[in-house]
């Protein structure tokens, strides 16, 4: 097939599509997998709105325009094992020389000079066609639809139970905004954790969607509907999801006057874009695209109040006794800027509930079956299994996530492993496809939210031991320890998950594919990786880092 007819097959804007199976189309695996794996950031059933390249998180892209996906497919087509294509901004911008163990894709986007490093600055460029939104995994090509954000969100959920509920979530109920791509994980999320849930969004195609993929159990459009089956569900100890279209500002307010004040409370309103992200409170949906469009400024400072009136509601429910943290989407900063004052007055959930995890090495580590073949999935979860026997709370997770989740696009899988886990994990994956216990090679990546690999003050690094929550050489260490180790491609953005200016990350992704240069490969950077999460938090005084570090030779 030529570059024009499998453009044509998979690529028809915006009609997007992973080939799947055993028989390539590139020159190698090591290009058919960041081909497939763009496809399906891409594809409808797991990206958020194709039509626009939007994948998930407001407005992150998979890539610049159409005319930049059809170059990387045709450059991807043809690059061979001594090549590295370079993407910046969404855009393919030229290939280098490099080696088949180098990665064959280094991407860069929405980096900008920090004086410069505004969403003012970064729209007037993307305005021009000169920049992309990345997010975190949408320009990196490693998203997976709302199970990439599932486990992490019941890992938080879980951990708010231990800490404040005697680990037991039954007849709590937990209340949040926005149910995108990211967010459309926490109603699924809460209910595995035994929690009541209410979740809020002002646009009903996005709980449609939660609805079509079974993450959430019921949807309405009456406030009292809504309220009335939480009570009851709350009473009766179920756990028992809802979705409400409107305002969450609104719905605060409203559960404030009926008296109703949710056992937890948190938020994932896409609040870390002000103009293309969050919904100002007294818009309809479709006035707001046009205020978007027409006066943005105005739409802005529309949207900077509403997040003061939203985050006023939420400290008013801390008052009254509710657990409020912070959710990874600026909403407290930007709450700040439009006038709440004491906006920081609730926690971020990684000093709250995931820190330690960090402390550990873990975070988010993903992988997706290139065979498309479920089956694939399933093999590498009874691996893991029989691999890892001693680690219950990690069986628990893979036997309910065979159960409940539904995959978006290429099989895939989510488990929070930690240092040494995930070389482990790595080798075997390397093993099955070797051995053809799975059909086609694997890959194998994770989200820029972990241990190493991001800077971010109002997020990952809020309120580190040494005060070094700005510091953004160790994404940058990170990013260079990935290329030296030999990923398959990398990346480095700017602004994922909390907004332009507020962040910096670099993501890996490194091909199982059953050979000999893939198992070096998959040694140096799934030992790497995850070590350099341990020197960052060693660095910064924690104790926990420092005694892994040793007890896994990580040399600090
Ligand atoms: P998304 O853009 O797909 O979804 C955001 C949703 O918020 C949309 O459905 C939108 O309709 C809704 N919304 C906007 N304003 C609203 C309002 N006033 N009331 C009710 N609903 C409103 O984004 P996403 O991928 O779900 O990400 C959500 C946020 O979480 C982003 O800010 C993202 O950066 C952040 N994030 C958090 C994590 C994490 O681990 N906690 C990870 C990645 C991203």
């Amino acid at each position: 097939m030529n570059t024009s007819e499998f453009i044509k097959k998979y690529a028809t804007h915006p009609n997007y599509k992973a080939p799947t199976g055993t028989k390539i189309n590139a020159k190698s695996w090591q290009t058919e997998a960041p081909l497939r794996m763009l496809l399906n950031n891409l594809d409808a059933e797991v990206a958020e709105n194709p039509q626009e390249l939007v994948v998930y998180g407001g407005t992150g892209q998979a890539a610049r325009n159409v005319e930049s996906v059809q170059k990387i497919i045709a450059n991807l087509l043809e690059l061979d094992e001594n090549h590295s294509l370079l993407v910046q901004s969404g855009k393919p911008v030229g290939i280098v020389r490099s080696h088949p163990q180098a990665p064959r894709v280094l991407i860069a986007n929405s980096n900008l000079v920090p004086q410069w490093a505004t969403w003012d600055h970064f729209n007037k460029l993307k305005e021009n066609g000169l920049m992309m939104y990345g997010q975190m995994t949408a320009g990196s090509w490693i998203y997976i639809g709302s199970q990439g954000i599932l486990q992490g969100t019941y890992e938080t959920f879980v951990a708010c139970g231990q800490k404040y509920f005697k680990g037991d979530l039954r007849g709590k109920l937990l209340v949040s905004g926005g149910l995108g791509g990211m967010g459309g994980a926490q109603p699924l999320a809460a209910t595995m954790a035994g929690a009541t849930f209410l979740g809020v969004d002002v646009d009903p195609t996005r709980i449609q969607k939660r609805l079509d993929t079974k993450y959430i159990d019921k949807m309405t459009y009456s406030y009292k509907e809504a309220r009335d089956w939480a009570l009851a569900a709350k009473k009766q100890g179920q756990a028992i999801s809802i979705g409400l279209v409107a305002d969450i500002g609104d719905t605060l307010k409203n559960l404030l006057t009926d008296n109703i004040v949710p056992d937890i409370l948190t938020d994932q309103t896409s609040a870390h874009d002000p103009i293309n992200g969050y919904v100002p409170n007294g818009l309809t949906l479709d006035a707001a695209i046009e205020l978007r469009s027409k006066t943005p400024k105005d739409y802005q400072s529309r949207s900077l109040k509403s997040m003061a009136r939203h985050v006023g509601f939420m400290l008013e429910m801390q008052n009254r006794g509710s657990r409020t943290f912070d959710y990874g989407n600026n909403l407290r900063e930007f709450a700040r800027q439009g006038g709440e004052a004491r906006a920081f007055d609730f926690p971020g959930f990684v000093p709250e509930y995931i820190r330690l995890l960090f402390c550990e090495g873990k975070g988010p580590f993903r992988w997706a079956a290139l065979s498309g073949d479920p089956k694939d999935i399933y093999t590498t979860d009874q691996a893991l299994i029989e691999a890892f026997p001693e680690n219950k709370h990690m069986i628990n997770w893979l036997q309910e996530a065979q159960k409940k989740v539904a995959f978006q696009g290429l099989p895939c899988r989510i488990c929070w492993l930690g240092m040494g886990e995930r070389e482990k994990a790595g080798l075997i994956f390397n093993e099955l496809v070797k051995s053809g216990k799975v059909k086609a090679p694997l890959v194998i990546g994770r989200d820029h939210l972990d241990c190493g690999s991001v800077a971010s003050p109002n997020r990952e690094t809020e309120g580190m031991r040494d005060g070094t929550d700005a510091v953004s050489d160790w994404p940058l260490l990170n990013l260079m320890s990935n290329a030296s180790g030999g990923a398959t491609w990398i990346s480095f953005h700017h602004g994922g998950g909390v907004g332009i200016g507020f962040s910096q990350h670099a993501g890996m992704v490194v091909l199982a594919d059953g050979s000999d240069r893939a198992e070096e490969c998959l040694k140096r950077v799934l030992f790497n990786d995850p070590a350099l999460g341990i020197m960052r938090h060693a660095d910064a005084g924690y104790e926990k880092a420092l005694a892994m570090g040793e007890k896994f030779g990580v040399k600090i």
